[in-house]
C-alpha cells in the first residue's frame, strides 16, 4: 500500500536553498519541477540505498546520474579517496596518480591512446568539439535534437535532458553565432545527416552524438547507424565524437565504442571515470591529442584538473569493474529487473515500451515508441508523474523525469530488484485500474 512520506526536512530544507540557489538547487532537474512535489534532501548513501534527511530510505535508480557504477559509498573508493587526501587535496602539479587513471582508460576505451582530464562531463564535450574545430579548421558541428551534451553554448540547441524536460531545449544566452554553427539532425536518421554534409560541404568539422541516447531516456541506435556514422565521418574528414559521459564503462567496460565495434576519433567520457568525484576527459588517437597544449596549439586548461582525491575515486572504480564478470552480473541484475517489469505490465495489459543497454533502462509510458527526440511527445508524462510518486512513496527512488534513463549498480541485490518489481506492480495496479 502506498503510505504518505514524511518530508518535512527535506521541505525546510528546499524552502530554505531557494532563498540562495535559484530554483534551491545546483543544477535543474533535481529540483523535481517536472513530477512536482519536494526534491528529497540527501543524508547519506551505502550501496543500493540512499537516505533522505527525514530518514525515508529508498532503493536508487539514479546513481548520481550514473557515476554510482559500484553502488553508493564503495570501501575500495571511500578508502582510495581517505588515503589521497592525507597527502593533500590539490596540488596544481602532476601527479602519478593521473597517469595511472590515464592507462587504465587507455587499455580499457577502444577510442584512447591518450586522454586529457577535466572536471565535467561539460568540460569534456566543449573541448572535444574545440578540439574537432582546430583539427579539421572548420567551425560547424552537427548535434542530435534530445542529445544532451553538457551546457556548453554550442549544445543547449534542441538539448536533452533537464533542458528538454523543462521545456528550454534551446537556452537563451546562446549567441546567434554560436547557434548558427550547430547543424541539428536527427537520431537514428542518416537521410539527415547526409543532408548536412550535403547542404555544408567542406564546413563540419565534426559530428557528436551520444552513442546510445540517455537524455531523452535510454533510445538504443539502430542496426548500422554508428557505423554509418563513422563511414561518413571519415569520407568527409570530419571527426566523429562519441559522447560517452555516460554509456562509458557502463554498457561495457569500453563503453558502447566496445559494445557497437564502432571506433570514433574522439570520445568524452565522465560520471563513472571519476568515480563519483568531479571528473570528465576526452581522448583519441595521440597524432589528434597531441594537437591539444602544450603538445600542441589548441588551448584547454584547469586549475583543478586530475585532481588527486578525483583521480584516485576513478582508478578504485575502474579497477573494481575491471575484476572478471563484472559487466555479465550487471547484465544480469539489469535484465531480472527489466523481465520483472515486463511481466507486471503484461499482468495490466499496459502495453508501455521498455527499452535497455546494459544497466542503463527506460520505462517509456507510451505504446508508441520514438527511436528518435520525439519520443518526448508521445510519452504520458502525467501518469509517469503519479508512478514517479508512487514508487518514491514504496521505497524506490528513479530519476524525477520520463526522460532520463535509470542505471543499475553492481550493489543491487537480487532481492533489492524483486522488491522494487514488487513496489512496481502496486503502483502501477494503483494507477492502472
Ligand atoms: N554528456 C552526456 C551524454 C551527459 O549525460 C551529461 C550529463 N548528464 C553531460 C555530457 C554533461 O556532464 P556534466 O553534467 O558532468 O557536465
Amino acid at each position: 500500500m502506498m503510505s504518505e512520506l514524511n518530508l518535512e526536512k527535506s521541505k525546510a530544507m528546499f524552502d530554505e536553498a531557494q532563498n540562495y540557489l535559484p530554483g534551491g538547487v545546483n543544477s535543474p532537474v533535481r529540483a523535481f519541477r517536472a513530477v512536482g512535489g519536494t526534491p528529497l534532501f540527501i543524508k547519506g548513501a551505502k550501496g543500493s540505498r540512499i537516505r533522505d534527511v527525514d530518514g525515508n530510505e529508498y532503493i536508487d535508480y539514479v546513481g548520481s546520474w550514473g557515476p554510482m557504477i559500484l553502488g553508493h559509498a564503495h570501501d575500495s573508493v571511500v578508502n582510495a579517496v581517505k588515503d589521497a587526501a592525507a597527502y593533500g587535496t590539490s596540488f596544481g602539479a602532476p601527479t602519478e596518480a593521473e597517469t595511472e587513471l590515464a592507462k587504465l582508460v587507455c587499455t580499457m576505451h577502444p577510442a584512447c591512446e591518450m586522454i586529457r582530464f577535466v572536471n565535467s562531463g561539460t568540460e569534456a564535450t566543449l573541448s572535444a568539439i574545440r578540439l574537432a574545430r582546430g583539427a579539421t579548421g572548420r567551425d560547424k558541428i552537427i548535434k542530435f535534437a534530445g542529445c544532451y551534451h553538457g551546457h556548453a553554448d554550442s549544445f543547449l540547441i534542441s538539448a536533452g535532458s533537464g533542458a528538454l524536460t523543462l521545456g528550454v531545449p534551446s537556452s537563451p544566452g546562446v549567441p546567434t553565432g554560436t547557434a548558427s554553427d550547430t547543424i541539428i539532425c536527427t537520431f537514428n536518421s542518416m537521410e539527415s545527416v547526409e543532408s548536412a554534409f550535403e547542404k555544408y560541404p567542406g564546413e563540419i568539422a565534426g559530428v557528436i552524438v551520444e552513442p546510445v541516447m540517455g537524455n531523452c531516456g535510454c533510445i538504443p541506435p539502430l542496426d548500422g547507424f554508428l557505423e554509418e556514422l563513422r563511414d561518413i565521418c571519415t569520407r568527409e574528414k570530419s571527426i566523429l565524437i562519441f559522447d560517452e559521459v555516460m554509456t562509458g564503462f557502463r554498457v561495457a567496460g569500453g563503453g558502447a565504442s566496445e559494445l557497437y565495434g564502432v571506433t570514433p576519433d574522439i570520445v568524452t567520457l565522465g560520471k563513472v571515470v571519476g568515480g563519483g568525484l568531479p571528473v570528465g576527459a576526452y581522448g583519441g588517437r595521440a597524432e589528434l591529442m597531441k594537437q591539444i597544449a602544450p603538445a600542441g596549439p589548441i588551448y584547454q586548461a584547469g586549475t583543478l584538473s586530475g585532481n588527486p582525491l578525483a583521480m584516485a575515486a576513478g582508478f578504485a572504480t575502474l579497477k573494481e569493474l575491471s575484476k572478471p564478470g563484472t559487466y555479465e552480473e550487471l547484465e544480469r541484475k539489469s535484465a531480472r529487473l527489466s523481465d520483472g517489469i515486463k511481466n507486471v505490465l503484461d499482468e495490466f495489459d499496459l502495453k508501455f515500451t521498455q527499452t535497455r543497454v546494459g544497466s542503463m533502462f527506460s520505462l517509456f509510458c507510451t505504446e508508441t515508441y520514438a527511436q528518435d527526440d520525439t519520443i518526448s511527445q508521445v510519452c504520458d508524462t502525467t501518469f509517469f508523474n503519479r508512478y514517479f510518486h508512487g514508487l518514491l512513496e514504496n521505497g524506490i527512488y528513479i530519476a524525477p523525469s520520463q526522460f532520463e534513463a535509470g542505471f543499475m549498480s553492481l550493489a543491487h541485490t537480487d532481492d533489492d530488484i524483486d522488491t522494487t518489481i514488487t513496489a512496481i506492480r502496486t503502483v502501477l495496479k494503483s494507477i492502472a485500474i
